[in-house]
């Protein structure tokens, strides 16, 4: 009867809706700004619509206005608010020394230092001046660098840079595994 009254012949509308339904609205729809932005997960670069609503990040949506994606997202990109707001998000620097059971806080500072010795001290250990021939290497076995799909063409092309020029051979990027 509801179908016939209300117009909505085949039930796909107002006839098949409860009142819980019609008070339903998006987070999307409540949102005080949208922002357009690129996923960061994957090389291919789906467009997004970024919800805000105080200043915070409410919702992600598939951009229509994307060449790339055309409003679609994979399910990856569609999570991609709990980047954001995953309340399992470290937002500290975490160090567990050797034979330690428990981690650390480390302040940022102190993490880079640490990071810097090594590099080096790695760097000068692995070193290869010349071959069992006395041909020249010039190359380190002691560092090498191993990307994720979540870096861009300009961290990518700084890493390389970065890498070779301390004579590092092996530079991977998840991407190509
Ligand atoms: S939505 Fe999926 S396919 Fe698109 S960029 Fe993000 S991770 Fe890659």
């Amino acid at each position: 009867m509801r179908q016939v009254r209300s117009g909505d012949l085949f039930g796909r509308g107002p006839a098949v809706t409860s009142a819980t339904t019609r008070r339903t609205e998006p987070r999307t729809a409540t949102a005080d700004r949208v922002v357009a932005s690129v996923c960061p997960f994957c090389a291919v670069g789906c467009g997004q619509k970024v919800f805000v609503k105080d200043e915070k990040v409410v919702g992600i949506e598939g951009d229509p206005d994307s060449p790339i994606s055309r409003g679609r997202l994979c399910p990856k990109g569609a999570s991609s608010e709990q980047l954001v707001n995953n309340p399992l998000r470290q937002k500290k620097i975490r160090y567990r020394a050797p034979y330690a059971t428990e981690w650390a806080d480390l302040d940022r500072d102190t993490a880079i230092d640490m990071i810097a010795d090594r590099f080096v001290s790695s760097r000068r250990n692995g070193w290869q001046d010349v071959d069992d021939h006395g041909r020249p290497l010039r190359r380190t076995m002691g560092i090498a660098s191993l990307g994720g799909a979540t870096l861009d063409n300009e961290e990518n092309y700084l890493i390389k840079k970065l890498f070779t020029a301390a004579g590092a051979i092996q530079i991977e990027n998840q991407a190509r595994i």
